[in-house]
């Protein structure tokens, strides 16, 4: 049995998270105990949860060099049953009831072919804690943070109930409304997208064979990502009060409507789990440290999900942050000063903006019904298709083994 968390432990430490969502927990996984070694500890809102198998929740797709981390961390042996490998990849353009004009596919016939494996979230996070929380010692702290202070050689954290605690770094990774970055004045470029990505899983009676299907309407992109056994999660990227309606209708009626976007290759649709909208918006941290913090994951960014990256990013932060870290800590150097900081920040904000603005021109290419777009689009990917080198190099990007990459994404050690 694992303790249970104190609700505050007012006491020093060398590295304090704030979350204890993926990003904070695998943080802690590459630098606490069993990995780096440093006193760390995990504050969360309330108390981290294994969640049961079977709990529904949305499915995330891990790039190859996100796999390879979670290898190196120790927590890919207990996931790896729960994961499904996308063996091929099919980008359609299509319109509802319409013709669905294949413009790209990725698959075993491309060389750089290291599928990404599809994971769901209450696998990952129970995989996470299994790796993390070891008997006798609770990684954890219950509690609620009010103030960060700038004490010059360390970050101090205060709680509502007033007790405080102080490390030489403190790392947000607090999700996407961050208290951390807003205590720190940290401003975000963000737009809301109007848009939401309605969510659920899917059982169908034929098996989808790892096929992961993207087409892209007028109102957005409709992902299927193939689940272990034959499961498909859905990403269903509507108009925010169309993706509202649909997450309220029927049930009977929603089969009507999923099944005009479904097609048939994966036979009858037998249940539909919980439908979840989530509103979409683009949120990119103006600066991603200031003294004695750093800022990962969805609390420095915030992506459109339609190339289903936002993790994989958060993940990347991880291993960059890590390696700062660690290098630092080698050398007997302050692991949280601004030599540190500023390593960390040139590392990942311009990859970040590249990435997310990326994505965002492609929801922008493809999230209308113009037909001058519908043309440069149509012929763009279908170049892509036929230039092995640019599809390359288009895979490599997915699976975030382009640029500088940590060592933790290539499999070795930190
Ligand atoms: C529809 C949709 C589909 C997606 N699909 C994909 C995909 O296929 N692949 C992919 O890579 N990404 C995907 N993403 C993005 C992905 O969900 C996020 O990038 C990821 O969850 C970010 O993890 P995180 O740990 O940074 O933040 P979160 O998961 O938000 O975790 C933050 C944690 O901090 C806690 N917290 C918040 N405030 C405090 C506080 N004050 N004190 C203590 N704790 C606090 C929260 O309770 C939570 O546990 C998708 C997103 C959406 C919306």
């Amino acid at each position: 049995m694992a303790a249970k968390p104190e609700s505050v432990v007012a006491r020093d430490y060398e590295l304090i998270i704030v979350g204890a969502g993926p990003v904070g927990l695998a943080l802690a996984l590459a630098l606490g105990p069993s990995g780096l070694g440093l006193d760390c500890v995990v504050v969360a809102a309330t108390e981290p949860q294994r969640p049961a198998a079977g709990a529904p929740g949305r499915a995330y797709a891990l790039g190859a060099a996100s796999r390879r981390m979670l290898g190196g961390l120790g927590v890919w042996p207990t996931l790896k049953p729960h994961a499904q490998a996308m063996e091929r990849i099919i980008v359609t353009d299509g319109r509802v009831g319409g013709s669905q004009l294949s413009l790209l596919e990725f698959g075993e016939a491309d060389a750089a072919h290291d599928p990404a494996q599809i994971v769901e979230e209450p696998a990952l996070i129970a995989s996470l804690l299994d790796t993390l929380t070891k008997p006798a010692v609770s990684p954890f702290c219950i509690g609620e943070v009010t103030e960060f202070t700038d004490l010059g050689a360390a970050g101090e954290i205060r709680f509502t109930d007033g007790q405080k605690m102080r490390a030489p770094l403190v790392v947000a990774a607090d999700g996407a409304g961050s208290r951390l970055a807003s205590l720190n004045a940290i401003a975000h470029v963000s737009w809301d997208y109007g848009q939401a990505g309605l969510v659920a899983t899917i059982e169908h009676d034929l098996p989808h064979n790892g096929v992961a299907i993207e087409r892209f309407y007028p109102s957005g992109p409709f992902a299927m990502l193939p689940l272990t056994g034959k499961r498909t999660s859905l990403v269903w990227t509507e108009a925010q009060t169309e993706a509202t309606r649909l997450a309220n209708l029927e049930r009977s009626a929603f089969q009507i409507e999923l099944e005009r976007r479904f097609g048939e290759d994966r036979g009858r649709i037998l249940s539909i789990g919980p439908r979840h909208a989530y509103p979409l918006k683009f949120k990119i941290a103006r600066k991603f440290t200031a003294p004695r913090l750093a800022l990962v994951g969805d609390a420095a960014h915030v992506v459109h999900p339609l190339a289903g990256q936002g993790l994989n990013l958060g993940f990347r932060d991880v291993a960059a942050l890590a390696e700062c870290v660690a290098d630092a800590a080698r050398l007997g150097l302050d692991v949280g000063d601004a030599t540190t900081l500023t390593r960390y920040e040139r590392w990942r904000r311009f990859d970040t903006v590249q990435s997310a603005l990326g994505y965002d021109g492609l929801n922008r290419l493809f999230s209308n019904d113009h037909d001058g777009l519908r043309l440069v689009r149509d012929l763009g990917l279908g170049l892509v298709d036929r230039l092995p080198a640019v599809k390359r190099a288009f895979m490599a990007e997915a699976a975030g083994l382009t640029g500088e990459t940590p060592r933790l994404l290539t499999g070795a050690a930190l």
